[in-house]
């Protein structure tokens, strides 16, 4: 079966991938292993970028029933509360069974052609063509691989779908709601090892959850019970509590998002906040800019200007991902690590910040050079008070 543009995967990158080559004529065939709705292990943290690139790639607001919106943040430290705000940017909580599903159906009716669920037994990167376990073989011009961590299409281009050495990895529970009637968003500092832990208030649930670097992290179940323990001492014990884990990419991104006519987008491309470990925006976004990129390399008869056109949009996602990087590496290298909630107590300004960056009212971008140097200071500082 002949198409234009080939998309493994109807997540939040490969579903904005769709609507945008569909929108704008493609034969699109979008292919997935699971029947929507399904499940995506997530906190399903909505942020002001998030929203931002929901409306302009969708077309939906964040308003719906979908959607708790969270107007309370506190940050903690080992359950300790270090900063936080009472009047804080909106986040979107939502549960990525029924968000994902919405952006299914968009992509659907936006014109692509859904094959779901099917198992493929084969991608053929070059020409490029996906086989079905049914023996239908579907061939385009170009293929987007949007099958998140641990795609498959980025271990048939580069032999591995992530660096085991960087990937990140997260540990979730639904509890019930009536645990708490709070509707403020708690994230932890000292729940895991270069990571943090999550409560995120939902509409019919709370979801708990630690996640860090896998490698910092060899018992990440010890750390979510923990964290467990300071919320619902009830429960950290109890057998019966199932929690579940997922990869997910941490910062390390592929410099180069494919290889021929094979684009990879979202986690399949690495890209998720290596602080925040928000990643459902870039996968919009990234998703967006791959459809856009085969769109024009199509509409131009060249396919083989497509690779270069996407990576041209990507790179203000990979200048963001690489300068938080390099905050991450100065707030968690070292003994630094035991100063850095010391100095987000003193610091209101701090935690505001860290609040901004994470609701997406601020990139990484717009912390020049004089407010690196006033984060070094503070750290600088907290740990000379410490030693005096
Ligand atoms: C524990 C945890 C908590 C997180 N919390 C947040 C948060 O609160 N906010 C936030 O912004 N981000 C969060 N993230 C990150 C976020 O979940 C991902 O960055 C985001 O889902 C990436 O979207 P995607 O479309 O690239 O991939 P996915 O959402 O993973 O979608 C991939 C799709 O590909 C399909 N697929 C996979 N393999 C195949 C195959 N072989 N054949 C066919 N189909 C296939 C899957 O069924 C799926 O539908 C969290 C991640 C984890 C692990």
């Amino acid at each position: 079966m002949q198409h234009d543009l080939l998309i493994i995967g109807s997540g939040p990158a490969g579903s904005a991938a769709a609507v945008i080559a569909a929108q704008a004529g493609l034969r699109v065939a979008l292919i997935d292993k699971s029947t929507f709705p399904r499940d995506k292990l997530c906190g399903g943290g909505i942020t002001g970028r998030s929203a931002r690139y929901l409306s302009e790639i969708f077309g939906a607001p964040a308003s719906d029933g979908l959607f708790l919106p969270s107007h309370q943040f506190r940050l903690t430290y080992a359950g300790r509360r270090i900063g936080g705000q009472e009047d804080a940017p909106t986040l979107y909580m939502t549960m990525r069974r029924a968000y994902d599903a919405m952006l299914h159906d968009r992509a659907r009716e936006a014109g692509a052609e859904v094959f779901a669920p099917v198992r493929i037994t084969d991608i053929d990167t070059t020409a490029p063509a996906v086989t079905l376990a049914d023996g239908r073989v579907l061939r385009g011009s170009l293929l987007i691989g949007a099958d998140g961590a641990n795609s498959a299409t980025a271990r048939a281009v580069f032999g591995r779908a992530f660096d085991p050495n960087e990937i990140g990895f997260g540990l979730e529970v639904e509890l019930d709601r009536d645990l708490t009637a709070d509707n403020t968003t708690e994230i932890d500092l000292g729940a895991a090892t270069w990571g943090y832990g999550w409560v995120f208030p939902k509409n019919d649930s709370i979801t708990l959850g630690v996640g860090g670097i896998h490698v910092r992290n060899p018992d990440m179940k010890a750390h979510f019970r923990n964290y467990l323990a300071i919320h619902a001492p009830h429960l950290a014990d109890n057998a019966k509590i199932k929690c579940k884990g997922a990869f997910l990419p941490f910062g390390d991104f592929r410099k180069v998002a494919g290889r021929g006519p094979v684009l990879l987008a979202g986690d399949a491309a690495g890209l998720v906040d290596p602080i925040t470990g928000e990643g459902i925006a870039w996968a919009m976004r990234s998703g967006q800019f791959a459809g856009e990129a085969a769109v024009e390399a199509l509409a131009s008869g060249q396919p083989d200007t497509a690779l270069a056109a996407y990576q041209r949009r990507l790179s203000y996602i990979h200048r963001e991902i690489t300068a938080a990087r390099r905050i991450r590496s100065m707030i968690y290298a070292g003994p630094i690590r035991t100063y850095f909630p010391r100095a987000v107590e003193r610091n209101p300004s701090m935690s505001r910040t860290y609040l901004r960056l994470l609701a997406g009212e601020m990139d990484y971008a717009d912390l020049g050079p004089k407010v690196l140097f006033r984060l070094a200071r503070r750290l600088g500082g907290s740990v000379f008070r410490r030693a005096a």
